[in-house]
This record gives structure tokens, C-alpha cells and sequence, in this order.
């Protein structure tokens, strides 16, 4: 296991396949965490970058099957926010000091909604400029959608491939959803000069070691810019998630999943962003700075308006419904501060691997 680890620190991709595995399943998590916060430490250094997330919308054309966003969720809210709230977030995230932005919602297509979205960045760059940077995560578009918002001020794209595994992704989705469609999207938004992210979730069903190392090396492969992934946590009003009951073992069991990913991830390419994603929070109050503890660098709080954030629930357990952005902010300020590590304010904390293209 030692040996492992120094070859891993050592130089990126050093791994093989079963070797991945191994350190995905080692006995010794400590270790392997303090691992990797040592590569982290080393190449993106003891510092944590903000994107303010904005939930814009819960309206999907989609019907993932572990998603309670899901079109065929009837007990969902549904809500679209007005270009003028979008607006609000992303100038109170940009005043907070937070560097970069994250829009995200339902998966929406056609002119009306390309038009809406185009409209909102060319507003938000008129105040904010090159320095703040902006993500999209709205799901599988058009190539020409995708270069008419990179055109209009986006810098960054986040499209989670779910799974590396074509047939386990499958298993997940309806048969009109097509993985091929999403690595296509994936290669799309390189080609539109995208600093890209994908990811996976950790835990779901079917799911084994051999995927999770798969998914790994399909990071590589598609040479990503950034990773966004986190456990999978079941959702009582999804097809996938109807039966299961969510006890504390169940919890743990899933945050430390969702934790080796990370640690692993980063021993693998060592100059990637990668997120803390909020999922970890829902399982462990103190998920988020346990996931920068083992390899993550950035974080993504909520800037959404609290009057929205009951309804956009993509899992069980999400934290934070009732503080607003300024409580959000101060309890991070002081969570960060707690583990040692510094925030990068005001600043977009582009990925060295993105740098170094
Ligand atoms: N509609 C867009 C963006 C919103 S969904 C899209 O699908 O790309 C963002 C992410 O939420 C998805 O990529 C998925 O990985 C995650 N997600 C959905 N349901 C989840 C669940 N039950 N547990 C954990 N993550 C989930
Ligand atoms: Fe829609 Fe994204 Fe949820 Fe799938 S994961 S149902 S595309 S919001």
C-alpha cells in the first residue's frame, strides 16, 4: 500500500487498472487521504476556491431514474427563476469575493431557453468581466448552443458522464438517454474552448470497484479539466431510490465511498480541480471539508434564494434549505479556517491542468 502511494505521488497516471482498485478498497483510508492532500498541497497548494451555485431552475425534460428533479416527479414544485433573480445571485457572488459562478438546472432545450441563458452571461461579464469566472451546468445542449455561450462570457461546462460504464448508465436512465450522446457533448464543448468537467456518482446500484477505477481512467482519457462527482444518495420519490431506507451505516458507508474517490482521483492527475461536492454535506455535516482533506480544492455554496432551495432536491438530506447566503458564507469561512487551508478570494482558480494546455 505504501509503495503505492509514493509511486502514485510520485508522477500522475502511474496506476494501472487493478492497482486503482486496490488503493479504491485499501484498508487504510487515513492514509490514503492524507495522501492525497499531500499532492493536492503540493500542486494546487493549501487553498480552496469558491463558485457560487445558482439551482436557476427545476424544470427537466429529462427522467434520469435517481433524480428527484425528474420529469415524471409529480411531486415536485416546479420553478424557473427570472433572468432579473439570476442576476441577483450572481452580483451578490461576485461582491462576496467568490471567483466564479455556477448556473445550474433541469436539463431545458430549444431557442427561448439558449436566448434566456445567452442574455444572462453577457450581462453578468458586462459587470463582472474576464476575471470572474462563470460555469454551466444545463445538461446536454446543441453544439451551436454550447458555442453561443462560451461566445457570450462562460468559461467553464460541467456534464457529469454519470458512469463511465455504458450499460450500467443504461441501467440508470431511460432507454431515449444516451451515454453516447453525453461523451459526444463532452468532446463538443472541448472543441467550443471549454475548460471541462465531468464525473460520476459513487454508490449507485450494480455499481463495482472495476467501474469506479474505470471511471477514473475515463477522467484521463477525456484529459478533463475538472471533476465534479459524489456519492449517490437515494431519493424516496425516484424509481432507483423507492425502497431504499437511508440508515446511518448506509450514510457512512457512502461518504467514505465518495471520499476514496476524490483521494484516488487526485493521486491519479494530480493538477485537476476537483469538488467537494455538496452531496458529501448531506451525509456528514462536515462532508465538505472532509472531501478537501482528501484531495479536493474547491467548493461550491449556495447562493440560491432560500425560497427555491426545498425545491430543487436531486437527493435526500440536502443541507443548508434555511440559511441564506450570507450565513452560508461565514459558517464556510469559518469551516475552512478549522482544517488550515485559505480561501482563494476574488480569484477564478482555474485548474493548473487547464494552465498548462
Ligand atoms: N440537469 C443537469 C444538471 C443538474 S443535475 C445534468 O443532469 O447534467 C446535476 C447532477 O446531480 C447530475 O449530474 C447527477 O450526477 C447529480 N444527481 C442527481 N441525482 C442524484 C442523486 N440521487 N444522488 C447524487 N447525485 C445526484
Ligand atoms: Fe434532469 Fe439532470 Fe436530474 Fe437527469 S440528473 S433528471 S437531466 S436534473
Amino acid at each position: 500500500m505504501n509503495f503505492l502511494l509514493e509511486k502514485a505521488s510520485a508522477r500522475p497516471k502511474a496506476l494501472s487498472h487493478p492497482e486503482l482498485v486496490t488503493l479504491l478498497t485499501s484498508t487504510d483510508a487515513q492514509a490514503l487521504f492524507s495522501a492525497a492532500y499531500a499532492v493536492k498541497a503540493r500542486e494546487v497548494g493549501r487553498v480552496v476556491s469558491f463558485r457560487g451555485l445558482v439551482e436557476c431552475g427545476n424544470v427537466c425534460e429529462k427522467n434520469c431514474y435517481y433524480c428527484g428533479i425528474r420529469k415524471g416527479n409529480d411531486k415536485v414544485h416546479r420553478y424557473r427563476m427570472s433572468a432579473e433573480e439570476i442576476l441577483r445571485e450572481a452580483k451578490w457572488s461576485y461582491e462576496a469575493g467568490y471567483g466564479s459562478l455556477v448556473l445550474q438546472s433541469g436539463e431545458l432545450t430549444g431557442e427561448a431557453h439558449t436566448a434566456f441563458i445567452e442574455d444572462i452571461l453577457r450581462r453578468i461579464h458586462a459587470f463582472a468581466g474576464e476575471a470572474f469566472g462563470i460555469t454551466l451546468s444545463l445538461g446536454e445542449q446543441t453544439e451551436e448552443t454550447y458555442r453561443r455561450w462560451r461566445e457570450a462570457g462562460a468559461h467553464r461546462y460541467l456534464l457529469r458522464i454519470e458512469t463511465s460504464n455504458p450499460e450500467l448508465y443504461a441501467r440508470l436512465h431511460p432507454a431515449d438517454h444516451s451515454w453516447e450522446r453525453r461523451r459526444e457533448c463532452l468532446k463538443a464543448l472541448r472543441r467550443c474552448g471549454y475548460q471541462v468537467g465531468s464525473g460520476v456518482m459513487a454508490g449507485l446500484p450494480g455499481q463495482t470497484m472495476d467501474d469506479l477505477a474505470a471511471d477514473i481512467e475515463f477522467f484521463a482519457a477525456e484529459d478533463l479539466d475538472m471533476i465534479g462527482m459524489g456519492p449517490y444518495i437515494p431519493h424516496a420519490d425516484t424509481p432507483l431510490g423507492r425502497d431504499v431506507k437511508g440508515t446511518p451505516e448506509d450514510a457512512a458507508q457512502r461518504l467514505e465511498l465518495g471520499l476514496r474517490m476524490i483521494a484516488v482521483t487526485r493521486l491519479y492527475l494530480h493538477d485537476v480541480n476537483i469538488a467537494a461536492a455538496t452531496a458529501l454535506q448531506a451525509l456528514d455535516p462536515e462532508g465538505r471539508e472532509k472531501g478537501l482533506l482528501a484531495g479536493a480544492n474547491v467548493v461550491m455554496p449556495n447562493v440560491t434564494d432560500v425560497a427555491y432551495r426545498a425545491d430543487y432536491q436531486l437527493y435526500a438530506g440536502k443541507p443548508c434549505l434555511n440559511e441564506n447566503s450570507t450565513l452560508c458564507r461565514g459558517c464556510l469561512e469559518r469551516r475552512i479556517a478549522a482544517i488550515g487551508e485559505t480561501i482563494n478570494w476574488k480569484r477564478r482558480g482555474d485548474s493548473p491542468h487547464w494552465g498548462k494546455r
